[in-house]
């Protein structure tokens, strides 16, 4: 690349305010809130009883850029199934805890480096305070994961007349709880199925408290549809400095909630995702199949160097613009396709070698 004209992201504007400042959390490795990176992570779907198909989307999971990976420990065989799945995970692993305390105090024991508990299922303070003592001897962290679908019924009234306000309520009561027993490692995550609650809960409470926050839309929708209305919450949320960590809930393959996660952050600015794959919508006058091949380019695009830009244009409309803007571009012509490099003609080339022309490009991209 020596001498070659660099295109990148250079003039880029700055969307997003500067980030609150919470307090920092280490989870087996991987610091949240202060000054870390907002950390992008997903939760497995298999049986965690089934040690070899969990620990194979883990590293799926892994594979995609997940800094975190959380499961459910729900059951004996999950409980008896993660120390293995712990040792051989290079992820740390956090564990979701429903309903039964004992499991946490499993899986603190199997060594995992995080824990969830949903406040408003987990009972009694009593058996809080029994997973904060065991968490505090570990030196692990706990997440309250406060969820407005499963809040515990004395924030009922609240939550009636101010959704958010109770989230926050419920919040703020536990960290207490933890905080009476001298335990001050913990996250948040006040979570809603609606984008407004979410935002005004975390705003909220970002106001009046430094733990750091895991931002979430819970029960999101699918792949389109959950992506929309998880980035329409967070990304209002994280252009106000509000969010250390993030996970895009969606009814689809986990890996697609990493790769959700790491487009909205870098479209945002706050971190490096992958390569970005300009594409035309098409219209009538498209002369090559755009769609095919912008979802090759981008499949192609996950090993490049995240500043590249690679564009994938069309016909001579805006494609040689666009094209031309970028590290690598093509823009069709009826017969013919101009392919550009750093921002110059290259050579053009017949249509049917397009491909294979193509993929040795964005080789000589890496
Ligand atoms: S670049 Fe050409 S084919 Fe693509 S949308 Fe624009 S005019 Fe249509």
């Amino acid at each position: 690349m020596s001498g070659e004209k660099q295109i990148g992201n250079s003039h880029s504007f700055r969307l997003c305010a500067p980030r609150v400042k919470t307090r920092q959390i280490n989870v087996g490795g991987i610091t949240i809130g202060g000054d870390a990176p907002i950390r992008v992570q997903s939760m497995t779907c298999t049986k965690t009883g089934d040690a070899d198909t969990t620990l194979e989307q883990i590293r799926e999971l892994a594979t995609a850029g997940a800094e975190l990976v959380r499961l459910t420990v729900n059951d004996e065989a999950a409980g008896e199934a993660l120390p293995r799945i712990i040792a051989q995970s290079n992820t740390p692993l956090v564990a979701d805890i429903h309903f039964n305390h004992k499991l946490a105090l499993v899986s603190l024991e199997a060594g995992i480096a995080k824990l969830r508990i949903n406040p408003g299922n987990i009972g009694n303070k009593d058996k809080i305070r029994e997973v904060a003592a065991a968490a505090l001897d570990k030196g692990v962290p706990i997440r309250i994961g406060v969820n407005g679908g499963s809040l515990h019924r004395r924030y009922e009234e609240l939550h009636a007349q101010d959704p958010a306000g109770a989230l926050v309520q419920c919040a703020l009561d536990e960290i207490e709880t933890l905080a009476a027993v001298g335990f001050h490692d913990v996250a948040v995550s006040l979570k809603s199925s609606e984008p407004g609650q979410v935002v005004d809960a975390c705003r909220r409470f970002a106001k009046i408290s430094d733990v750091p926050q895991h931002l979430g839309v819970t029960e999101a929708g699918t792949l389109l549809a959950g992506t929309s209305r998880s980035v329409a919450a967070m990304s209002v949320l994280l252009s106000e400095g509000i969010g250390d960590t993030i996970r895009i809930s969606l009814a689809a393959d986990p890996v697609q909630e990493i790769l959700a996660g790491f487009h909205m952050l870098s479209a945002l600015g706050l971190r490096q995702g992958f390569a970005r794959v300009v594409a035309c919508p098409t219209c009538g006058r498209v002369e090559v199949d755009v769609v095919k091949l912008a979802a090759k380019v981008e499949e192609l695009a996950k090993d490049l160097p995240p500043e590249r830009i690679v564009a994938v244009m069309g016909c001579i409309v805006n494609g040689p613009g666009e094209a031309k803007a970028a590290d690598l571009g093509i823009a069709a012509g009826q017969t013919k396709v101009a392919i550009y490099r750093m921002g110059e003609l290259h050579r053009t080339i017949d249509k049917k070698d397009l491909e294979e022309v193509l993929v040795a490009e964005i080789e000589r991209l890496k």
